[in-house]
């Protein structure tokens, strides 16, 4: 399967780089990066100290057209960029971009009419198990146990909350049958008041290059339950995400998650 990285210089680019050159049922097709980039012409592999042969390009249109699969952690614009040129060019879309409004999430949707599309805030098989066990907590512990969800990443993290936060959080709130966004409570400041009852809360914490810690706590009275994760480096979001282009393979169109990648 034919493999394209777009965004490919980025943090999480050459993770994919490294993971699509490491997978022998993948061969790295190419990879795209903003036009004004000092890399447009550059070895793919020239930072990780390898000759992959390809260099650099600018031309998302042209690596869309010889590729199977395009995998794309790279910015909101840019990902509804890539998810119209994905249906229009017939490639598989593997969407690991956080911080997407419902507009962009509508164009996913429409290029999912037409190709299959696995859009995952998290890649890692630790965080989907994560999102189970959080869902089925919330569902045995009643609103007496307010839920807090704590996230850490490094200082160059341009959303907040994370969009595994928010994930963990609809689980949570999908467990006690109620919608996210009429319980949900993304930060705090000033003269707040008390808890409201049933509020599921969010505290974002960014520096370092913390890679990834998400911590779901049910605070109850006399006793606290706290479910974490901890990335400890980004080979996991990367190896997942090439999993799930691999999966994606043959698959009808549709929009699809790690869930379904897995099979759990
Ligand atoms: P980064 O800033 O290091 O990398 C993004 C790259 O995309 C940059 O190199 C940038 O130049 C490039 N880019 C931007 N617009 C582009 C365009 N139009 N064409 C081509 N390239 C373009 O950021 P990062 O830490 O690698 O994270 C990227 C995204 O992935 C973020 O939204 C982050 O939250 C998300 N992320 C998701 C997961 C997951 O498992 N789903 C894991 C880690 C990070």
């Amino acid at each position: 399967m034919k493999i394209g990285i777009v965004g490919c210089m980025g943090r999480m680019g050459q993770m994919l780089v490294s993971a699509v050159l490491a997978d022998s049922g993948a061969q790295l097709s190419g990879g795209t990066e903003r036009a004004e980039s000092s890399a447009i012409g550059q070895d793919l592999g020239k930072a990780l100290g390898q000759v992959t042969g390809l260099t650099v390009s600018a031309d998302p249109h042209a690596l869309f057209e010889t590729s199977d699969a395009i995998i794309d952690f790279t910015s909101p614009a840019a990902t509804r960029m890539h998810a119209e040129l994905a249906a229009k060019t017939n490639t598989i879309l593997v969407v690991g971009t956080t911080g997407l409004s419902q507009d962009d999430e509508t164009v996913l949707m429409q290029a999912a009419l037409t190709v299959p599309v696995v859009y995952a805030p998290n890649f890692s098989v630790g965080v989907v198990l994560l999102t189970a066990l959080v869902e089925r907590a919330a569902a045995a512990l009643d609103n007496s146990y307010d839920i807090e969800i704590v996230e850490m990443h490094h200082r160059h993290k341009v959303d907040a909350p994370s969009g595994t936060a928010l994930a963990l959080g609809k689980a949570a709130a999908k467990g006690r049958h109620i919608a996210l966004d009429q319980v949900w409570q993304k930060s705090r400041d000033g003269h707040t008041g008390p808890r409201r009852r049933g509020e599921i809360g969010f505290a974002a914490l960014r520096g370092g290059d913390v890679v990834g810690d998400h911590t779901v706590i049910f605070a109850g009275d006399g006793e606290r339950i706290e479910i974490a994760h901890k990335a400890s480096n980004r080979m996991g979001f990367a190896a997942g995400a090439v999993r799930a282009a691999l999966w994606s393979q043959d698959r009808l169109p549709g929009l699809y998650t790690m869930v379904d990648v897995l099979g759990l």
